[in-house]
């Protein structure tokens, strides 16, 4: 059995296509699932719809927030609640074609390989800003990390050993992409062409967006860190050398310049520890936000699934 899971965000209109749609693919290909929805805390009528395709339909279960806590929030809450013995996660707004689903089941089922990912062969329409923050944003990521995940999505078969493993890991701050790659397993990928969303609008903002990268970026790498002690290697070398300069002048008995120099010295270090205390504050205020170790998420109801099968893992 797989487990399907779809994290829902406002999606009223999206989750009863998105049930009808899968539903019937799987019945078509005979493949025995459930499908798992958490709604992320929708403002919308998103659960009353979850509860009632769940009503029509004993294959499909549903999670409900307490709040919004964000995708990778649910994408885990659903992990958490699967039966199956392989999972999928997939968008509620039908941007990851479900027919795509059938295929890693088959590379799944007959091969011997724990994660299908699925690929973006083209990213669908987005808007000249966000092609271009995506691009800034893998492009970091590939640089400090060594993943190359640009073409990396959320739409992905993961096989009951890495989800456990998944499940096993303790942090709060999570970036579901890279952590599914970070468990390693043997990963074969299927390419998928982005469609267009089946109702409403995208629910990140720009804020939101920035905030999933820099998160992403500073819970999956400490590159960052090591950035802020180049600089300050670089700037001794810099320092070396303008103090050479600056004795030498002294012998030779020009020494009333280099005034400049002074001033210039002390914007780039002042700029450079201001900037180094930044970073380092960003890594303090996230090892506090791990301590606290709260919940990644509160559930408020649960439907057709058992608090049970939670405890007893
Ligand atoms: N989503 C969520 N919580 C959020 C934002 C989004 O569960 O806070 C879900 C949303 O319902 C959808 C998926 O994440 O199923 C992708 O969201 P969206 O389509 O807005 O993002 P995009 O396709 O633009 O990356
Ligand atoms: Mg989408």
């Amino acid at each position: 059995m797989i487990s399907i899971i779809i994290p829902a965000y406002n999606e009223q209109a999206n989750v009863p296509v998105a049930a009808e749609r899968i539903s019937k693919l799987m019945a078509e290909n005979d493949i025995s699932y459930e499908m798992i929805f958490v709604n992320d805390g929708s403002a919308d009528s998103t659960w009353e719809k979850i509860c009632e395709e769940a009503e029509k339909n004993d294959n499909i279960c549903g999670i409900s927030f307490s709040r919004n806590f964000g995708k990778e929030s649910a994408i885990f809450a659903g992990l958490k609640y699967a039966r199956g013995d392989a999972c999928v996660t997939i968008d509620c707004d039908m941007q990851h074609p479900p027919e795509t689903i059938v295929e890693m089941y088959n590379i799944w089922k007959n091969n011997d390989v724990d994660v299908v990912e699925g690929k973006k062969s083209s990213r669908g329409k987005e808007n000249i800003f966000y092609k271009g923050f995506s691009k800034l944003f893998y492009g970091l990521i590939k640089h400090a990390s060594g993943l190359d995940m640009t073409a990396a999505s959320d739409f992905k078969l993961i096989d009951r050993k890495a989800v456990d493993a998944l499940n096993e890991m303790p942090e709060r701050l999570t970036f579901f992409r890279a952590m599914s790659s970070w468990v390693g397993f043997k990963t074969e990928y299927v390419y998928f062409d982005v469609s267009q969303r089946e109702n409403g609008k995208s629910t990140w903002s720009v804020k939101s967006l920035f905030k999933y990268a820099i998160n992403s970026i500073t819970s999956f790498t400490s590159a960052p860190l090591h950035a802020v002690t180049v600089c300050g290697v670089l700037m001794l070398a810099i320092s070396v050398v303008l103090a050479v300069n600056t004795i030498y002048n002294k012998i030779v008995g020009n020494s009333l310049e280099g005034f400049t120099t002074v001033i210039l010295l002390q914007l780039l270090t002042s700029s450079i520890i201001m900037i180094s205390l930044g970073i380092i504050g960003y890594y303090i205020s996230k090892i506090y936000d791990e301590i606290k170790a709260r919940p990644r998420y509160v559930v408020r109801e649960l439907k057709n699934l058992d608090k049970k099968c939670e405890e007893k893992k």
